[in-house]
């Protein structure tokens, strides 16, 4: 320690001091007199010191005491040299609640810390959003009255914290959210919410999946089934009932073939990453191809369906891909369009890229449908459907299909007038190359 600060110092001073004034007590011959007058200037002296200390103690703002002198100098010293380590002290202790803060914000979940009564004491921006807290106002509310659930209630109060709460958003019904809540310092509690939406959502796909699934190939089995039983006996048959029977089992199978097939599909589409445009597609020759499929499948069926192809509109993508896009949407018109009407194919330059359409005048869809139309299995009318051998995956393909393209399927429809679904393939999947040629030559 400095020597000015020791005690020792004070009370040689102080004996220095008096030592002087009884020397010149003595010398004078008034002792007395000089004592009192010593005393009572160092008892005012120690009062003024006293006041400044008390006008800086409650009254000044500043952050440094006086200057101290004499015996005083330490005292100010000592109360500056708190103040410093104090300083020190919150600075340290404000980067640590900065830095958790900080930790807590860049988490992607939601966090809260939750003392005692329930009070919230603190939250991050995602509990904000997820719970829709107004900050700072909503600081120091109870969580249980912000998040009106008897569930909720009972959680926040249950001393077992391990088990998770699956609650609907208090201010979103379509999003899930699991809490969790944990011990945190003393009396107090972490709770960190998830928003769950989209896992929740993915397990109840693949639960309806599974079904989907299930339902698709237990129909035709059991079908197949049923004639085999029956052909247990085959000289009790016929041959016409047999010829009945085959053309059944065929159909079938090719029914369950072509399911396994669209899945396979369906799957590797979902599982490829974006189309790098690797591939050149001459697009009116593959139309070409698919206006001669409908052709040969279609000829019985009394429907006018034209073809206004722009050539040399090629485009770089995944040919299988696009092939499956062009001829479901072309098929699914051709199936689902009453005998007698039109359909209409257009593939065409735009200002953002190409445009490709298949308008019908058939007999529209209901609107509430038409959000659902590109889900997998879903079909609006089943029965017809399935008998037009439709499994309710054409659009879910044309769908994943185009979105490995940067391109969207729009659905428009008017019950008793018809359909249009169409897409546009950006400009920097065409070939421009190709297409000023073929400006050039017209
Ligand atoms: P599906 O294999 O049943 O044809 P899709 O996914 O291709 O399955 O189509 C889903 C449903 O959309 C079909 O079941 C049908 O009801 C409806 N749909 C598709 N295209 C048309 C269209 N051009 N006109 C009327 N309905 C259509």
């Amino acid at each position: 320690m400095d020597n000015r600060y020791k005690a020792a110092r004070l009370i040689s001073t102080l004996s220095l001091f008096y030592a002087g004034v009884i020397l010149l007590g003595l010398l004078t011959g008034l002792l007395i007199e000089l004592l009192l007058v010593a005393s009572i200037a160092l008892l005012v002296w120690h009062y003024l010191n006293l006041n400044r200390l008390r006008h800086y103690l409650w009254q000044s703002r500043r952050f440094a005491p006086p200057e101290g002198s004499g015996s005083w100098r330490p005292v100010f010293d000592g109360i500056y040299k708190l103040q410093m380590r104090n300083q020190q002290r919150r600075s340290q202790l404000g980067e640590l609640v900065r830095r958790f803060r900080e930790g807590a914000e860049a988490l992607p979940d939601a966090v809260m810390l939750i003392g005692q009564h329930h009070v919230i004491l603190w939250s991050n921006t995602q509990a904000h959003e997820l719970l829709g807290l107004r900050w700072p106002e909503d600081r120091g509310q109870r969580i249980d009255n912000l998040v009106r659930s008897p569930e909720f209630g009972h959680f926040i109060r249950a001393r077992n914290d391990k088990e998770p709460l699956i609650l609907t958003s208090p201010i979103d019904t379509q999003r899930q959210l699991e809490m969790r809540l944990m011990p945190y310092g003393d009396h107090q509690r972490l709770l960190v919410i998830r928003d769950i939406t989209l896992l929740v959502r993915l397990e109840n796909m693949r639960r309806d999946f599974v079904a989907n699934v299930s339902h698709e190939l237990r129909t035709p089995l059991t079908v197949v089934k049923g004639y085999l039983e029956m052909l247990s006996d085959p000289s009790q048959m016929d041959p016409a009932m047999w010829q009945q029977v085959h053309r059944m089992l065929v159909s079938q199978t090719d029914r369950m073939d072509s399911l396994v097939s669209q899945l396979t599909e369906l799957s590797s589409l979902e599982s490829a990453r974006q189309s790098k445009g690797s591939q050149r597609i001459d697009v009116s020759q593959l139309l070409a191809i698919v206006e001669q499929e409908v052709d040969a499948v279609y000829r019985d069926k009394q429907l006018q369906v034209t073809f206004d192809v722009t050539p040399g509109i090629d485009m770089f993508g995944e040919p299988r891909q696009m092939r499956s896009a062009f001829s479901n949407l072309i098929f699914n018109a051709v199936k689902y369009t009453p005998a007698g009407r039109h359909i209409e194919v257009v593939w065409k330059k735009v200002a953002a890229g190409a445009l490709f359409s298949v308008k019908d005048d058939g007999d529209g869809i209901e609107p509430e449908h038409l959000l659902r139309l590109t889900e997998r299995f879903y079909r609006v009318d089943k029965a017809r459907s399935r008998d037009t051998g439709g499994s309710g995956l054409g659009l879910s393909i044309v769908k994943h299909a185009l979105g490995n393209h940067q391109s969207e399927l729009k659905i428009r429809s008017t019950v008793g007038k018809g359909s249009c679904f169409s897409f546009e393939i950006p400009s920097h999947l065409l070939d421009s190359r190709r297409i000023s040629e073929q400006a050039n030559e017209s």
